[in-house]
């Protein structure tokens, strides 16, 4: 499934060069000790901007929840449904939550707490972006 071009901006930007370098950084305040996704100006604990910095992840985790999209406004995906919409839980801080379609898993037939890999996939316009895929 090919998912919109995304274009960075200053914000997204660290995070969608480090995925085209198949890297999946995220978010950290170095005072708080802290990891948020998505991406924010300013650490939504503390408030300060001058303390986030970008910090790798082990690029695994396990899968929260999910839905089945079928009816999705992005005309780009309407081809593809009904598809997954996975909530997958970092291992380095379940905490913070990605969203996947879970390439290759059949719809509706999501294995709820399998763990998972991240993979980079790429969008319209060629920006790799993560997506996760069940292993073992
Ligand atoms: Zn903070």
């Amino acid at each position: 499934m090919v998912k919109q071009g995304i274009t960075p901006d200053e914000l997204t930007k660290p995070f969608l060069d480090a995925a085209n370098e198949e890297r999946l950084v995220i978010q950290n305040c170095t005072a708080c000790d802290r990891l948020q996704h998505p991406p924010a100006p300013e650490c939504s604990e503390c408030g300060s901007g001058d303390t986030l910095e970008w910090k790798e992840m082990s690029g695994r985790g396990k899968i929260y929840n999910y839905g089945v999209v079928y009816d999705t406004p992005i005309r780009l995906l309407q081809d593809d449904q009904p598809f997954n919409a996975a909530v997958i839980m970092l291992d380095d801080d379940p905490g913070i939550q990605m969203y996947s379609h879970l390439p290759g898993v059949p719809v509706d037939d999501v294995p709820v707490g399998a763990s998972v890999e991240v993979i980079f996939e790429a969008t319209a316009n060629g920006q790799l972006v993560p997506e996760w895929r069940v292993v073992g």
